[in-house]
């Protein structure tokens, strides 16, 4: 049994992360933290499960014996829970989106000194890493390429993770794209956001959707259209589970999951 926290367990993906390891039967929920829901029992956040009060620290998962926490909440506080699991030794798996370049340098080197591991992934579900792989595969056959991720209303960050992880991975296949044509702007942002190797993104806040992302490529007298659809949250929840599984065996920081599907 791999005994796991859930940081953030109140959050929206917090909640469904507890519901899969409670329906897992290798794995055991052993804390469920998250500051300003501390003391509400999980049977109130409509989980069935044991009766189980949210924490308010992360010393609860050492209470726990945690072997593993799962962080979904948002990036100032990740960047502490991921602290405190390095210090500890309490494996971390990461869905929280918003880290910067810099932040990841610095994780990378404190998990590289720790004897717990961190899987930071910006999107735990497999088709959204698959629908990466394949823009990075076509990245050197077009010469134009955006990006267009859609998400719900309440998301904080943008562009989302997955969106910059996209662009990263089709700059560092392809070096040859068009430069952008605009010379007159009508309405500021209309070109979206600037990624890596200049290639666009651009970032739709709606109601009613979950998580969504198009690549589109373009080439002379042909384009290519990716896209990937997270209808509901549970879409992530195979792979969260896989990382928890895998984080014990991947020493350091690892980011992404494609490692843990032999991609
Ligand atoms: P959410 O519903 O706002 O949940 C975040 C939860 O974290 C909230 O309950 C929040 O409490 C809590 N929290 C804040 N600070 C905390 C701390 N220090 N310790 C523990 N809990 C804390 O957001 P969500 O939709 O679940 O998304 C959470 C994150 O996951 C976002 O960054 C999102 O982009 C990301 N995400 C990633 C994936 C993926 O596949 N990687 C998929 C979906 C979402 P309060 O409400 O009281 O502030």
């Amino acid at each position: 049994m791999i005994r796991v926290g859930v940081f953030g367990a109140a959050g929206r993906m917090g909640t469904t992360v507890c519901r899969a390891v409670l329906d897992d039967p290798e794995l055991e929920l052993v804390a469920a933290i998250d500051p300003l829901h501390a003391g509400v029992d999980l049977r109130q956040l409509g989980i069935d499960a044991p009766s189980m009060q949210i924490s308010r620290s992360a010393d609860a998962l050492a209470d726990a014996q945690a072997d593993v926490a799962v962080d979904f909440t948002v990036v100032d506080a990740a960047r502490e829970n991921l602290a405190w699991c390095a210090d500890h030794g309490v494996h971390a798996v990461v869905g929280t989106t918003g880290f910067s370049p810099s932040d990841l340098d610095a994780l990378r080197a404190r998990f590289e000194s720790s004897d717990a591991n961190a899987v930071i992934a910006p999107n735990f579900a497999i088709g959204a890493i698959l629908m990466i792989r394949f823009a990075e595969l076509a990245a050197p056959y077009f010469e134009t390429a955006e990006v267009i991720e859609l998400h719900h209303d309440q998301k904080v960050d943008a562009p989302s993770g997955t969106a910059m992880l996209t662009v990263e991975r089709m700059a560092a296949a392809s070096d040859e794209w068009a430069a952008d044509p605009t010379t007159k702007t009508v309405v500021e942002g209309a070109r979206g956001g600037v990624g890596s190797a200049g290639i666009r993104v651009h970032s739709v806040r709606l109601r009613g959707l979950v998580a969504h992302e198009e690549v589109l490529l373009g080439t002379t007298g042909q384009s290519l259209t990716i896209r990937h659809d997270s209808y509901d949250r549970t879409s992530f929840m195979p792979g969260v589970l896989l990382a928890v599984r895998g984080v014990s065996q991947r020493p350091g920081l690892t980011i992404g999951l494609d490692p843990l599907l032999d991609l």
